[in-house]
């Protein structure tokens, strides 16, 4: 299995303070076996975000991953990261949701912020990255940074909370919807859709 196949999942519904081992060996009961679980943090706030990464390799078997439900004795809600989690960046200049195809911009490296693509970066691998959204010491598309939209809109803190308190079964068919459904703003809603075919876990 090529170590660039991951599959990145961010799980929403634990607390900030959730034990990961603890994460780690209910993955396991599961059947699943992650590579890699860490905490979304938010670097403008310099706080922990209520959101677990959890990195396992490629496989059919792992996407049922998205069917969990629970973790311990919390509801959660798990998704790829890249498709609900995070808001479209723009490959080319870094800001967020346009796609580089329609960007017009001077192009801005995501790894240095100078004015060169990506892919021309002569940056050294040690050299320390600079973003060129919020000139912090990261890529310009860490999840942690400041100016990216996951940080200031649509704090999933309220939801996951409002949640716990919450506990209720019916409540399941009726989630907000994911952020990226937000801002596709109704142009799609089969997304949507999509989710509530899945079958239940465990089967
Ligand atoms: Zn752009
Ligand atoms: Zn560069
Ligand atoms: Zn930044």
């Amino acid at each position: 299995m090529a170590h660039n196949k991951q599959l990145k999942v961010v799980i929403r519904g634990l607390p900030t303070d959730f034990d990961q081992e603890e994460i780690m060996s209910e993955l396991h009961s599961f059947g699943f076996n992650p590579n890699h679980i860490s905490l979304l943090r938010n670097r403008k706030t310099n706080t922990n975000m209520p959101l677990f990464l959890v990195t396992l390799p490629k496989c059919p078997a792992n996407q049922d991953i998205f069917n969990m439900k629970t973790i311990g004795f919390f509801r959660v809600v798990a998704e790829p990261l890249n498709k609900s989690s995070m808001p479209p960046q723009c490959y080319r200049c870094q800001k967020f949701f346009h796609h580089s195809r329609f960007c017009a911009r001077a192009p801005k490296c995501l790894k240095c912020s100078r004015g060169h693509l990506t892919s021309e970066c002569t940056k050294s691998a040690k050299a320390q990255d600079k973003c060129a959204n919020c000139s912090g010491p990261h890529p310009a598309n860490f999840s942690g940074c400041p100016k990216n939209p996951i940080n200031n809109k649509n704090k999933p803190t309220k939801n996951v909370w409002h949640e716990q308190t919450a506990p209720h079964k019916e409540k399941i068919s009726q989630q907000k919807p994911t952020f990226s459904e937000v801002v596709k703003g109704g142009q799609n809603n089969e997304s949507l859709d999509a989710k509530a075919v899945r079958p239940k876990w465990p089967r």
